[in-house]
């Protein structure tokens, strides 16, 4: 096969399986937000279907041979021509590793997982997901062992959502986190504040959908390229720039949807800020789950829950919620979402308690996966570390173990990247404080010039740098878990003038 040939075929692989994956993010959307509930029953074997025509094509012998003939003619292609073939060679890689019909089985237990999950939640029913989770931990831990039968399986997981993450960085990195925020933890605790009055009040479904659309336009997404929808849990999706869904889940507290409206708008900013001409190839999204959630806790945290976003912020909801905010001042604001107690909802943790609740699934993943906990006796694990390193008591499943998707899709390995992307973003953060009027432009309610900064460093690359690479340019050198605590103190101390 000719340089030339290897391209051509390169090239028709790769359209067809966006074309298949376009096809499967949005069928997978409509199934999460508005999709009749019965429409699982077949939606995972259609599905599936079009996973197995994605598979025929990236395993034919004709796109192996054109792969490995791109890559070896390295510096006779353009740069960005032998990055996609790097990165289709990755995903030949891992979906080779199961034969076609075991890949398609895969998928449509994932698709079904999914529907028996968000069923179980909503009646609080754990016993109806425990035997497909106990399938999903199976096929996960098949797959490690088949990928790299050298490495612990767990360690296998984790590299597919954070690029060279495993156990032996992960194990020093939540420690000292652990070791540096227990007792800033344990001062909080022992200084509790009293929930503000309006955050008890009553905000209406309706109202809330207003607010959300005002709430996007400050963040600064374009509604002809990102909708909202709502789901029972958040997340971003859309197969390219020009269409991005994100979602959230309203309650009658405000600041839950509130913050993950911002936190999916931090998704889809990345998504948006991809450049045109990555668009509808391999290396049309965000580089790896860390990235993406280090801009998702970005928007979220560092400038959601900012003094200074406490003025466009506190003026949208002025307008929205006229009686439930009359009288409400910014510093009042600052410190009603800046509270911080040990609590049971991951998505719903403040700042400083987070990155305890991934800490608690990445022990309990880290056991699953090892085979030293089963699914049995999962529930009972969870709600002993909910106890132990929260010290809260879990009601219920639906508010324990059930809270979270990402295990219905077979997500082991996910959860760190929260922690990881928190901590990129605060590194991030002070190399664009020293080059842009960060505050000035939040206070003022303008945060294209923060998004314009990581569309520059982040976001145009999409998958086209190496992870790594890619990271230490934006952050300034490597990661340093020391500059995330010691954010989280200074805030902290601050705020609850310890
Ligand atoms: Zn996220």
């Amino acid at each position: 096969m000719t340089l030339n040939q290897a391209i051509e075929t390169l090239n028709r692989v790769e359209k067809a399986v966006y074309a298949l994956n376009h096809a499967m993010d949005i069928m997978n959307t409509d199934g999460e937000t508005v999709a009749p509930k019965d429409s699982w029953r077949v939606r995972g074997e259609a599905m599936a279907y079009l996973s197995g025509l994605a598979y025929q094509e990236l395993q034919a012998p004709e796109t192996e041979e054109a792969l490995k003939t791109i890559l070896q003619h390295r510096g006779e292609t353009d740069e960005t021509t032998f990055r996609r073939a790097e990165v289709l060679q990755e995903d030949y890689e891992d979906m080779h590793v199961l034969p076609m019909d075991e890949y398609v089985a895969y998928n449509q237990l994932v698709s079904d997982a999914g529907a028996v999950w968000r069923e179980a939640k909503e009646n609080n029913d754990y016993a109806s997901f425990a035997p497909l989770l106990e399938k999903l931990i199976a096929a996960r831990r098949r797959y490690a062992a088949l990928k790299a039968p050298e490495k612990p399986a767990y360690d296998v997981l984790l590299d597919q959502y954070e690029k060279g993450a495993c156990m032996e960085t992960l194990d020093p990195f939540f420690a000292a986190v652990r070791q540096d925020l227990a007792p800033v933890i344990a001062d909080v605790a022992a200084h509790p504040k009293e929930t503000p009055a309006f955050l008890t009040r009553e905000f209406s479904v309706d109202a809330q959908r207003h607010f959300s659309e005002k709430l996007m336009a400050l963040e600064g997404l374009n509604p002809r390229r990102c909708t909202l929808g709502e789901t029972e849990h958040p997340f971003t999706s859309g197969p390219n720039k020009w269409d991005v869904r994100i979602t959230t889940n309203y309650r009658s507290d405000v600041l839950g949807s509130l913050y993950s409206v911002v936190h999916e708008g931090g998704h889809a900013l990345y998504e948006m800020g991809v450049a045109d001409e990555l668009q509808c190839t391999c290396l049309g999204g965000g580089a790896t789950m860390g990235i993406h959630e280090s801009q998702s806790r970005f928007y979220e945290n560092l400038i959601g829950r900012s003094r200074a976003f406490c003025v466009p912020l506190l003026k949208i909801m002025k307008e929205s919620f006229p009686e439930q905010m009359a009288g409400v001042t910014e510093d009042a604001l600052y410190e009603a979402i800046n509270l911080s107690q040990p609590s049971l909802i991951r998505t719903e943790a403040d700042e400083l308690t987070y990155s305890l609740h991934v800490m608690i699934r990445y022990e309990l993943e880290k056991a699953m996966i090892a085979g030293d906990l089963t699914v049995a006796e999962l529930p009972a694990a969870w709600n002993d570390m909910y106890q132990k390193y929260l010290g809260v008591t879990v009601p219920d499943d639906r508010r324990g173990v059930l809270q979270d998707s990402h295990w219905s899709f077979g997500g082991m390995g996910y959860f760190p990247s929260y922690a990881l992307g928190s901590a990129y973003g605060v590194q991030m953060l002070h190399r664009m404080e020293k080059e842009i009027d960060v505050w000035g432009s939040v206070e003022k309610g303008d945060l294209s010039p923060l998004t314009a900064w990581l569309g520059e460093h982040i976001h145009r690359f999409g998958k086209l740098k190496k992870p790594q690479e890619l990271l230490s340019a934006a952050m300034g050198g490597p990661l340093d878990p020391s500059v995330y605590t010691s954010y989280l103190k200074e805030k902290f101390t601050k705020l609850y003038h310890l």
